[in-house]
């Protein structure tokens, strides 16, 4: 099975890792809706929350709130922050590995994220954000864990 998220555990795709602790690794999403947009994933392969432990499903909220307490501390721009997982295509998962997003929201910033949900269906023809500027980003938020 093919599972970009699985990849980049394994190492062999490339990510701007936040945090790798345990069972779970968090990193920068590729194609931000917003500056600073994390990702946690569980480092098992599932593709519904109903498929991970009782355990998994826990600690996964965790290292989220864990980041998100980082996104807030660090020089990122955060006044607040969206938790949101899509659970199930129907339901927009483009990636079939349990993801749960932090989006940082700051104040004044709604025509930026319509801006951003209208280009999404083009987004890969977009292109992804500077892997430099990820990476920054992710040594930023990281060092405020
Ligand atoms: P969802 O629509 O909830 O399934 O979100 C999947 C997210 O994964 C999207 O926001 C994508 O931009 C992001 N994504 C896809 N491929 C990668 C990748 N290789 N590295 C980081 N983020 C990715
Ligand atoms: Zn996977």
């Amino acid at each position: 099975m093919s599972c970009i998220f699985c990849a980049i555990v394994r190492g062999d795709a490339e990510a701007s890792v936040v945090l790798d602790e345990g069972d779970f690794l968090a990193f920068m999403d590729i194609y931000p809706f917003l500056p600073g947009h994390v990702l946690i994933i569980p480092k098992r392969h599932a593709q519904y929350v109903h498929e991970l432990e009782p355990a998994e499903q826990a600690g996964l909220f965790t290292a989220g709130a864990r980041v998100a307490a980082a996104v807030r501390a660090s020089p990122v721009p955060s006044g607040d922050v969206h938790f949101l997982v899509n659970d199930g295509p129907i339901a927009n998962q483009t990636v079939p590995h349990v993801h749960l997003h932090v989006l940082p929201r700051t104040r004044g910033d709604l025509p930026k994220v319509f801006a951003a949900l209208a280009k999404r269906p083009a987004v890969a023809l977009l292109g992804q954000a500077r892997r430099a500027l990820l990476d920054e980003q992710a040594a930023a938020i990281a060092a405020a864990l």
